[in-house]
């Protein structure tokens, strides 16, 4: 049996419950490296086999899987925050389709929800975003054109940018291309939940210049959009003038 573990964004406690105690029973463990957070693996028991899968191909990781599905073992595939988002599962998934193996799948903190909860911000604030887009900027990965920066920007939704920092000359350009004022409030979050964590806050017309300026170019997440601004309306569901199915308006 494999299980397939959200670590979450970084603090080693956001683990959930569950995650957790898979990695607790754990006889192999196979772990993101270049992200997970180590401390994590003083969850896993005495004699748990650890593998880094930051130096490992897929084909290396399918190889001790094998091996530990042959001994009858369970292993724990751990990857950072959420691994829907730029997880690369579905090809292991695959692989372990064919091969026969049984695996699930626990959920995980992700990164842009810990850097929400870093910059105390509110993604989807009334009236003036109900959207979050969470994409990344063209890099050695190929983004489909019809999913542009720009094209997206139209929205001027609120926008999750992982793996980009490094690319913020090109993405600054095409958000203001795309149509974001300016102006619009955006921010970098570094290392989101972890000790050294850092937030630089800055507009869409300023955000190349300060990413540049902090030579923080990796384990980031740019957000940019008018719900880290000031101007929003209350929300109905805690309107008194408002009925829901679980309270009558006070007026
Ligand atoms: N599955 C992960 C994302 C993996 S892609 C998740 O759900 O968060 C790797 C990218 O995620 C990094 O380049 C960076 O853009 C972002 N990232 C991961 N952890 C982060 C953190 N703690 N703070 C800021 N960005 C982070």
């Amino acid at each position: 049996m494999v299980h397939f573990v959200g670590a979450g964004s970084g603090a080693a406690d956001l683990i959930t419950v569950r995650g957790a105690k898979l990695l607790g029973e754990a006889d192999v463990v196979i772990y993101a490296g270049s992200l997970v957070n180590p401390e994590l693996l003083s969850y896993t028991r005495e004699g748990c086999e650890i593998h880094n899968s930051a130096k490992m191909t897929l084909e290396e990781v399918l190889e001790v899987v094998k091996k530990a599905e042959s001994e009858g073992k369970t292993t724990v595939r751990l990857h950072t925050g959420d691994s829907s988002i730029y997880g690369a599962v579905r090809e292991q998934f695959d692989e372990l389709e064919a091969l026969g193996i049984d695996y699930d799948v626990c959920p995980g903190v992700s990164s842009f929800c810990g850097a929400a909860a870093s910059l105390k911000a509110e993604f989807t604030l009334p009236d003036v975003s109900q959207t979050v887009i969470i994409t990344r900027e063209a890099g050695r990965t190929a983004v489909p054109e019809k999913e542009s920066i720009a094209s997206l920007a139209a929205h001027q939704a609120t926008m999750v940018l992982f793996l980009s920092a490094s690319l913020t000359e090109k993405l600054q350009k095409n958000l203001l291309e795309g149509g974001y004022p300016a102006d619009t409030p955006a921010a970098l979050v570094y290392k989101a939940t972890w000790p050294d964590e850092q937030i630089l806050r800055c507009t869409v017309g300023t955000l190349h210049q300060t990413v540049k300026d902090s030579g923080l170019t990796k384990t980031a997440l740019i957000i940019e959009g008018n719900c880290m601004g000031d101007e929003y309306v209350r929300s109905k569901l805690y309107d008194p003038a408002f009925t829901t199915e679980f309270r009558e308006a006070k007026q």
